[in-house]
């Protein structure tokens, strides 16, 4: 490599290191539009979690055929990218394998490990293809991904072979380079898989060899920076957020649903009979909320918001869902992309208006998620057990439920018949309390 090919290569990297960190910088941002909520608890829990769900997969593999696979590619691409530290350092310094002559037969074991996993990737990515757009399981050609959410987790697919096939070129020219007479790169790696390839090489000079080691060298590192910048606009972001959303997530039983502190104290007031109902209640403004649930996204607490953002779109808790199964139009795997899309909408604005949002006469319920959808969930908590990166969709229901009913006395009839019972009567039903032991008089 000549100086100016490493003056290149320091300019590429600076300018994809940049582009990803201001990336980095608004997701931060929007998922801090989030109200706060407390995390900080039980780190033990909160590490055996990340270690078990995330780093361990334990969730993935409860379907066997897909976490197989998925583990195949995540491990062979986090563990490939290893390799991407040398590529770095030869391409600033000019070296050629830089690593090899310290770690010696590590080093080729380390190099060999890769090439199988790259090929188990590209093996992995191939049946995922298949069951997307030639199976066609049912929760791949659900509606909830028409447009861009499919060609996203397609490109995904594309890319993956792409790098890896790269990879596998990369290395057959170069370990064409290293047999041919008189050794043009010195002897560095095994390569039990692109030793198949290299033979595409004999006949060729070493010159146009060389030129093509070139060319599969820049386009793989240019193809990782590209992979890594376009996180932001996709559902892979989950690769880096399933880490922090699996540390975050909620500890407390699945079927425990948070209650408003203001609400809690009046009612318990109103159960308390030595309680005097004109004595003058402190005021604690901090207790009572400015709103009763979500409409908005900067209404939801910032673990909810990461959910969005962390949300591989798999179809997990969708095609888990009794609601969805029955014909229902809620589908929770779409509150959370719909949370995402109103959140980077949202981030946009502020972009726009030179950090402050400017009320765009929209929001995340009704302009994305309807009544209809919200009142359809059983509240079952399917959707929180099967998601194999511990995310809540019941959650941003739960609070735009409650939003509806608490500040737009909006429930459907049979609820708010219901409520009026329990208000009157003590009871759902709409007997008066008196006429409770009706039913044993009769005959
Ligand atoms: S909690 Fe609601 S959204 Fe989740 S699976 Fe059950 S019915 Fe569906
Ligand atoms: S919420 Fe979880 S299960 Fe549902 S689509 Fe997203 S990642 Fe998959």
């Amino acid at each position: 490599m000549s100086y100016l090919d490493n003056i290149l290569f320091a300019i590429l990297l600076i300018v994809g290191f940049g582009f990803f960190a201001s990336s980095v910088k608004k997701i931060i941002r929007n998922i801090n539009l989030g109200v706060d909520v407390n995390r900080k608890d039980n780190s033990k829990a909160r590490w055996k979690n990340m270690a078990l769900i995330a780093l361990g997969q334990s969730k993935m593999v409860r379907r066997p055929v897909a976490g197989i696979l998925h583990i195949f590619v995540y491990v062979g691409f986090i563990i490939i990218n290893i390799e991407l530290l040398e590529i770095i350092i030869d391409g600033l310094i000019g070296t050629h394998r830089v690593f090899a002559p310290y770690l010696g037969v590590v080093y080729d074991i380390l190099i060999a490990s890769f090439e199988i996993l790259a090929l188990l990737v590209i093996f992995a990515v191939t049946v995922f293809w298949i069951r997307r757009n030639v199976i066609k399981l049912k929760r791949f050609i659900n509606p909830d991904l028409n447009g861009f959410p499919r060609s996203d987790a397609n490109y995904i697919l594309y890319f993956e072979t792409v790098l890896m096939i790269l990879f596998l070129l990369m290395n057959a020219s170069d370990l064409h380079l290293q047999n041919v007479p008189g050794g043009v790169f010195h002897k560095a790696g095994s390569f039990p898989v692109s030793q198949f390839i290299a033979p595409i090489f004999n006949g060729m000079s070493n010159e146009l060899v060389v030129l093509l080691f070139e060319v599969f060298w820049w386009l793989h590192i240019a193809g990782i920076l590209v992979f890594m910048n376009y996180l932001y606009f996709s559902k892979h972001l989950h690769i880096l957020l399933a880490f922090p959303n699996t540390y975050f997530a909620n500890l407390n039983p699945e079927g425990q649903f948070d209650n408003l502190e203001s609400v809690t104290k009046e009612v318990k007031l109103m159960m308390d009979p030595n309680a005097d109902p004109f004595a003058a209640a402190p005021v604690d403004e901090n207790a009572v909320p400015s709103k009763f649930g979500a409409s908005d996204v900067q209404d939801l607490n910032w673990v909810q918001l990461l959910n969005a953002y962390t949300c591989t779109e798999c179809g997990r808790c969708t095609s888990s869902c009794p609601a969805n199964q029955t014909g229902k139009k809620l589908s929770p795997r779409k509150i959370m992309m719909d949370t995402r899309d109103r959140l980077q909408e949202v981030g946009k604005n502020i972009d726009a208006n030179k950090g402050v949002f400017v009320p765009d006469n929209k929001t995340l319920l009704n302009d994305y998620i309807t009544p209809e959808e919200l009142w359809a969930c059983t509240s079952c908590n399917a959707c929180v057990e099967e998601c194999p990166v511990n995310i809540s969709p019941l959650s941003i229901i739960m609070d735009m439920r409650r939003y509806l009913v608490m500040e737009q006395s909006a429930a459907p009839m049979s609820l708010n018949a219901m409520m009026t019972n329990i208000e009157n009567n003590g009871a759902p039903w709409q007997y008066s309390q008196q006429d409770r032991l009706n039913w044993k008089n009769e005959n």
